[in-house]
């Protein structure tokens, strides 16, 4: 099988994920002309990737460890209102990737690990808007901006680091006066909007399930296929090929891609890489599809811990950091405190019920730098997961980066800030 590869010819390959990073890979490999085999036992983007707030945040340069996060640290863990949170039973199995994320939050390591996420996050959305040309899906990509509202100059100044990395990497962004915020977003508080900072340069995405549908139906349209199986356990063939062990028994593929987001850890191992990935759970509240008139498109609150953002399915309260694992139950309490700030910012959403509340599982390395490349044992094997607050954002970036890995093609993109190799 694998001397198909020599020849350049179609490989078979599986991939262990069907959210927004499985389905766009698996488009990126299927128009190279590959055999894909998607493994989920849901739906494409069903999960993590359903529930985020859209944005394809093109000028994202600044980690979520900070020296600013660091020193907010401890009300994480003490103060029970924060939206950021440690639960204590998680605590201890956490201590390790938390030692990480407090180096990534030391000045020298936030400049270097910005400087990687530049090279992606600029490449977005042209990804995306290039895959989504593959499967009719461009209109589901729309470049509504990406918008930071500030209710005063200290709230303005107190995240300078932003500004100040976005100048190093020439990204696009704005800063508006309160006229100008209102005249984008005329329903918003007005208190809150004495200072904007406008990316315009940045897409969204109203139905991100959809996005991730549409391109795992371009995939099928090319022969892709999808298992609806949990994979239980993966190995290495010395003579070559990876074996997926699904629930219908042991299948052998000539490339393995792990997109399985916050689950992907445990396949890692059994592969005989290190990874340090834990997930930042995060919720969201939506208002009922007949409130996304309301906005035009994300607005981002930093000082209220929140964004508000239009979705297919109404306006979308987003906001929480939970450290809690993968298992424990949601609480969705403080995403429920988080509504009289939200119908403070929104004051159209004061009268209105929420329709739906949901969690998920953002996949989330220390470094806040995604895991993408070869595995330390051998190309066969390639990751794509680890994208935190940004799997939106990387997920077409990151298919391309995969396609080229295995067609063995150079990356346009320097590949090491996100090999595995870094653990
Ligand atoms: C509240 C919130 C707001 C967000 N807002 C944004 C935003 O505005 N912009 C942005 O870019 N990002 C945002 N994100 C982050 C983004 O949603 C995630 O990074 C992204 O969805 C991760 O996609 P994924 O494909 O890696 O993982 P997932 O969507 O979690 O998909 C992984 C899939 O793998 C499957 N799987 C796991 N294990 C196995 C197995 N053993 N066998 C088979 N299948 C398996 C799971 O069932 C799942 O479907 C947000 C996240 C949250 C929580």
């Amino acid at each position: 099988m694998l001397e198909r590869v020599k020849d350049g010819g179609p490989l078979s390959i599986a991939i262990v994920g069907a959210g927004i990073v499985g389905c766009a890979t698996a488009l990126a490999l299927a128009i190279e002309g590959h055999k894909v085999t998607v493994f989920d036992p849901d739906a494409p983007g069903a999960g993590t990737s359903s529930g985020n707030a859209g944005g394809i945040v093109t000028g994202s340069v600044t980690p979520t460890s900070t020296p600013d996060v660091l020193r907010a640290l401890p009300s994480y863990i003490f103060d029970s209102k924060s939206p950021a949170v440690l639960r204590p039973r998680h605590a201890l199995r956490v201590l390790p990737w938390l030692a990480r994320f407090i180096r990534a939050g030391m000045p020298a390591e936030v400049d270097r690990i910005a400087a990687a996420l530049y090279p992606i996050v600029s490449q977005a959305l042209i990804a995306h808007q290039t895959l989504a040309a593959h499967c009719g899906a461009q209109t589901m990509i729309t470049q509504e901006g990406w918008l930071k509202i500030y209710g005063s100059q200290q709230e303005f100044d107190a995240t300078a680091l932003d500004r100040r990395l976005m100048d190093r990497f020439g990204v696009n962004y704005t800063v508006l006066d309160r006229k100008a915020v209102t005249d984008l977003e005329p329903n918003l508080d007005p208190a809150l909007c004495q200072i904007g900072i406008y990316q315009p340069k940045s897409g969204f995405v109203r139905n991100p399930k959809a996005l991730a549908a549409a391109y795992f139906e371009g995939a099928a349209k090319l022969g892709a296929t999808h298992l609806h199986q949990q994979v239980k356990g993966v190995t290495r063939r010395s003579e070559g090929g990876i074996i997926v062990h699904a629930q219908s028994g042991a299948q052998t593929f000539d490339r393995l891609i792990v997109a399985a987001g916050a689950w992907s850890a445990n396949l890692v191992r059994q592969l005989g890489d290190k990874v340090s990935l834990d997930t930042e759970r995060g919720y969201h509240i939506a208002f009922g599809s007949d409130t996304n008139q309301l906005m035009r498109g994300p607005v981002v609150v930093p000082a209220l811990s929140l964004v508000l953002s239009p979705m297919h399915d109404g306006i979308r309260l987003v906001s929480g950091d939970e450290l809690a694992g993968l298992n424990a139950s949601p609480n969705y309490s403080r995403i429920r405190a988080l509504m009289p700030a939200a119908r403070r910012a929104l004051p159209a959403l004061s009268d209105i019920k929420p329709a739906t509340e949901w969690m998920g599982f953002r996949p989330s390395t220390p470094d806040s730098l995604p895991v993408i490349g070869p595995s330390t044992k051998g190309n066969d094997v390639i990751y794509a997961f680890g994208h935190g607050h940004l799997g939106l954002t990387l997920a077409a970036i990151t298919a391309q980066m995969v396609a080229a890995c295995v067609a063995g093609r150079p990356s346009d993109i320097a590949p090491v800030p996100y090999l595995v190799s870094r653990f």
